[in-house]
């Protein structure tokens, strides 16, 4: 026993030394604009609670009701008889929102990415994806089996040239000889630690013009992008022309699970073939209840009144931090990822904003490419003006130490 805990020490000594370390940090509050840390008040830019849902009493209500009505838990996975009517409301429900055919829950983004797309392909296929995709794609493309290639972010000439290679390489076999080719493209919409868009329209217009097929990972776009918020798909009009639409329920939708959309065909394939589903207990009634309700909320009024303010924030947030010559990046995203570069700096920037109380979370390899450590700093639609002033007085006030400290630096 004691050699297994050297070894591990060992291993961890390692991390310590690259400043890769990492801690939970309990939080003694709900998700909110501002949580608390112990006793202390915590400025919440950390959170992907974008429409502020996560403690919403309607939320609340719909879970408790679930629980009082069908249990804390639901007995089984869905095939056995854990297939409970929450989950059958939920997933009506993010048809009627998405405007789809059929929709599947997961217990979680990441089993969702597992689970599709080690239903699609098989070790003969291709798997396409972009350089900076979340790490349960990059998970399931090694565990699918399939070859897979890597295009440069965001950079559609680069996924042309791989998608000429996957078409000149395995032709599709004469009909009724094997099975026919398959290449899928996986990106996101919002990129989780760079908050860029994809371009996809681009990347729409390619996949049917090489014969692929594309899954899209909407995690950071569901219910504020598009006129009916279903995401970017929407917005750039071409949410009828992806093969498989995936989203999460824990962030913008305040709660905890996965989803596919797509046609039935894809669906039932995922209920036959997505491992994560078919051997995991279904997700309790709680979660499914409370993410049907917030799927409610997004569509209606109050829906487009929360996007509003979360967008006015990014506004006000990039402003501010435009004011005080504080680095940020052109595009207009919740995610505002603050680039640091050296993991340690980022950490060390990290501490220094939550002595004044500010939570941003440091981001680090492996989330991120060594030397690109960065502040992921998310807005949401629970801030309101004042709590984006105190964010901005905080930032100067690092600014002003550290430009105290070069000055110190350079007379010494
Ligand atoms: C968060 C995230 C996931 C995983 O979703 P969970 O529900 O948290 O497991 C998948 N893809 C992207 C892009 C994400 O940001």
């Amino acid at each position: 026993m004691n050699d297994f805990d050297d070894e591990l020490r060992r291993q961890l000594d390692a991390i310590r030394e690259e400043g890769l370390y990492r801690q939970l940090r309990r939080i003694d509050s709900p998700q909110g604009s501002h949580v608390r840390f112990g006793k202390q008040p915590l400025l919440n830019l950390a959170s992907n609670d974008y429409l502020g849902l996560a403690n919403d009493s309607r939320l609340k209500e719909a879970a408790c009701a679930a629980i009082q009505k069908f249990g804390s838990g639901s007995g089984a996975s869905r095939l056995i008889c854990g297939s409970l009517t929450p989950h059958h409301e939920l997933e009506d429900a993010l048809c009627d929102f998405k405007r789809i055919e059929a929709a599947l829950s997961f217990s979680s983004g990441y089993a969702t990415a597992i689970g599709a797309i080690c239903s699609l392909l098989e070790k003969d296929d291709i798997i396409i994806i972009d350089k900076l995709v979340h790490a349960s794609i990059i998970d399931a493309a090694r565990l699918c089996g399939a070859k897979l290639r890597v295009f440069r972010h965001n950079d559609v000439n680069d996924l042309e040239r791989i998608l000429k290679w996957a078409t000149a390489r395995s032709p599709s076999p004469p009909s009724g000889v094997g099975h026919r080719r398959r290449i899928l493209i996986v990106t996101e919409s919002v990129f989780s630690m760079d908050g860029d868009l994809a371009p996809l329209r681009e990347i729409v217009e390619l996949k049917d013009r090489y014969g692929a097929w594309l899954m899209l990972d909407e995690a950071h776009a569901t219910g504020f992008f598009g006129e009916y918020r279903r995401g970017l798909a929407e917005a750039f009009e071409v949410g009828d022309r992806i093969e498989v639409q995936m989203g999460t329920l824990g962030k913008a939708l305040g709660s905890v699970g996965g989803y596919i959309c797509g046609s039935r065909a894809l669906i039932d394939l995922l209920i036959n073939r997505a491992r994560p589903f078919i051997f995991s207990t279904a997700p309790s009634p709680a979660t499914a209840a409370a993410a049907t309700a917030a799927i409610r909320i997004v569509q209606s009024d109050d829906g487009e009144a929360r996007r509003a303010r979360l967008w006015a924030n990014v506004d006000q947030v990039k402003n501010s931090l435009i004011e005080i010559h504080w680095p940020v990046g052109v595009v207009r995203s919740p995610i505002l990822p603050l680039m640091v570069g050296e993991e340690e700096k980022a950490v060390s920037l990290a501490a220094e904003l939550a002595q004044l109380n500010v939570l941003i979370p440091a981001i680090r390899y492996p989330t991120v490419p060594r030397g690109q450590a960065r502040l992921r700093l998310t807005v949401s639609a629970a801030h309101d003006p004042k709590e984006i002033t105190l964010l901005k007085e905080a930032f100067a006030a690092c600014k002003m130490r550290a430009q105290s400290k070069n000055a110190r630096d350079r007379e010494a």
